[in-house]
């Protein structure tokens, strides 16, 4: 059993509210949202972070799911963000490769 808690959610032994599932990646709402819609979106293999990432393919094929779970959520047209934090400067608190999906209000620039 993985001791990794997002390839936990992905293998369904930890429960999330799963929103949309693909061979290769998995979308769910993040348990402390910080806006209307905000969703993480995983791949299933575990990689540390996007510094380790080697398989560009899956680094585009996240981007693309986000952009399809965007509009499956609504928030296509009205706007959305992609957020990847990468290591401790960036916040990152879960070190297996996430995309943030933030909608559904107007999103403050720059980040904090
Ligand atoms: P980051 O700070 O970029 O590593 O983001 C980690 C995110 O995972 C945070 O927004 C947390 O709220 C979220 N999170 C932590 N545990 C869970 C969980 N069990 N289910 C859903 N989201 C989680
Ligand atoms: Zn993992």
């Amino acid at each position: 059993m993985s001791s990794c808690l997002f390839c936990r959610i992905a293998s369904h032994e930890i429960p999330a509210i799963i929103v949309a599932e693909t061979d290769d990646f998995v979308a769910f709402r993040d348990i402390d949202p910080k806006a209307p819609t905000h969703i993480l979106a995983i791949p299933r293999a575990h990689v540390e972070s996007l510094n380790q990432a080697t398989d560009l393919a899956m680094v585009g094929g996240l981007v693309g799911f986000v952009r399809d779970v965007a509009k499956q959520e609504g928030v296509d047209s009205s706007g959305w963000r992609l957020v990847v934090n990468t290591n401790a400067d960036a916040g990152q608190t879960v070190f297996h490769v996430h995309a943030h999906l933030l909608g559904g209000r107007s999103l403050n620039w720059p980040p904090g």
